[in-house]
């Protein structure tokens, strides 16, 4: 999926409440400690429960609604979105005007002092914790600052100090915006990262010509399926087929044609296979192997004879003529116990596409790992069986 700079996602909201959110609980003590300070609650009694109450409702919505993150996300990621920056917003207005009341009151200049520390503290906080935000960012610091600006020139009261915030509103943004900027580098990084990692992976599994997995990975999957049927006490089958003269393809009508071959082979097998649980791969130049899941000796044996069927009818045409091949199959079933080895497993399936070349090509030779796996009816036993 492309990635989409600047768009607010889960991922970025999860990281602007996890920034900002912390911040919530300096908000409820200093609103304690500023309004203690020199006993200014007693003066201003009722701005005091107002303001204390007010900041004290937003600072538990946004700290429940934190806590809450998931289970409020997949409830109603919109609900999870405007409530946040809803909440934001109430919050710096809340405080911008609480700030404002302070600078309306000269005569209390200790507690200005307390407030004018807290108020440059806590906008700085804001606007570096919501950067990956830019808008929200300026937002912030403007609600913060107007009220208390606004005031501090209509009371003509000290218009240096209102320059100076001024001066702090614009400083802020411009330093959110530098973290903006690389906040969505990064993250843009991060996704190029994982995307290309992804990519490698699929590319590390992959056979080149054909687009089927590779040996490696089949080797991977079939260390993997042994120890889940041993487990599980489930069946695995193996089917290793080699085309049969291929080399004469090469040979007589070039490699191109050769290749055409090994893909519209590869393509039969994916549309015989179409289980979730079964893995096909390139095992070698022209060999391919089939894992198969659960799946009975009898219907293994028959899938076998039917990719040998389907590859015989395949046609390539070239030139004007219609090129056929066909395939030689081993196939081996067997319920691994623990004292089974999967390289004997693949030994059987090996051996078994031996003998099916050495009895002359084009047929399928089916070896259980164990004798009983024969299931029924039993294959008709042939010469050199060790079984
Ligand atoms: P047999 O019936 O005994 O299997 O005979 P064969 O000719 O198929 O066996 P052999 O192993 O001698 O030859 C395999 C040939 O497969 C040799 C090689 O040129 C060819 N081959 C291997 N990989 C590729 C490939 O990617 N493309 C093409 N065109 N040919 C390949
Ligand atoms: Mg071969
Ligand atoms: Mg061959």
């Amino acid at each position: 999926m492309a990635f989409q700079k600047y768009r607010i996602n889960r991922r970025v909201l999860e990281d602007l409440e996890s920034r900002a959110t912390p911040g919530m609980y300096f908000y409820l003590v200093i609103t304690a400690v500023v309004l203690y300070f020199n006993g200014f609650y007693q003066r201003h009694t009722t701005f005091s429960v107002i303001f204390a109450s007010a900041i004290t409702v937003v600072a538990v919505f946004r700290i429940t609604q934190f806590y809450l993150f998931r289970t409020l996300y997949q409830l109603s990621r919109r609900f999870n979105y405007y409530a946040f920056f809803a909440s934001v917003y109430a919050t710096a207005l809340i405080w911008g005007t609480g700030f404002a009341y302070f600078m309306a009151h000269p005569e209390e200049t200790a507690s200005q002092m307390a407030m004018l520390t807290s108020h440059a503290g806590l906008t700085a906080g804001g606007a570096v914790a919501f950067f990956p935000a830019w808008p929200v960012s300026v937002l912030y610091t403007l609600l913060m600052l107007v009220p208390g600006i606004a005031v501090i020139l209509v009371t003509g009261s000290n218009l240096l100090l209102a320059f100076l915030f001024l001066l702090y509103g614009i400083y802020l943004p411009i330093i959110a915006y530098r973290g903006n900027r690389e906040y969505w580098d990064a993250l843009e990084n991060e996704h190029l990262l994982k995307q290309k990692t992804k990519e490698i992976r699929k590319l590390s599994r992959t056979d080149g010509l054909t687009g089927l997995y590779n040996r490696r990975y089949f080797e991977e999957i079939f260390a993997r399926q042994w120890k889940t049927a041993i487990r599980g006490k489930a069946s695995l089958s193996l089917i290793i087929g080699d085309i049969d003269h291929f080399k004469q393809i090469n040979d007589i009508y070039g490699h191109q044609a050769g290749d055409a071959f090994l893909c519209k082979t590869a393509r039969l097998l994916q549309t015989i296979l179409k289980r979730e649980t079964d893995l096909i791969a390139r095992y070698g130049g022209e060999e391919f192997v089939v894992l198969a899941f659960n799946m009975g000796p009898k219907e293994t044996l028959q899938l076998a004879e039917t990719i040998r069927e389907k590859i015989e009818t395949m046609r390539i045409s070239y030139q004007n003529s219609q090129l056929q091949i066909t395939i030689s199959l081993g196939a081996a079933y067997c319920r691994p116990g623990k004292n089974d080895q999967k390289e004997e497993f693949l030994k059987k399936a090996d051996d078994a596409l031996y003998r099916a070349k050495n009895e002359g090509r084009n047929r399928v030779v089916f070896h259980p790992l164990h004798r009983e796996e024969y299931g029924h009816p039993r294959p008709k036993a042939r010469p050199g069986d060790r079984l």
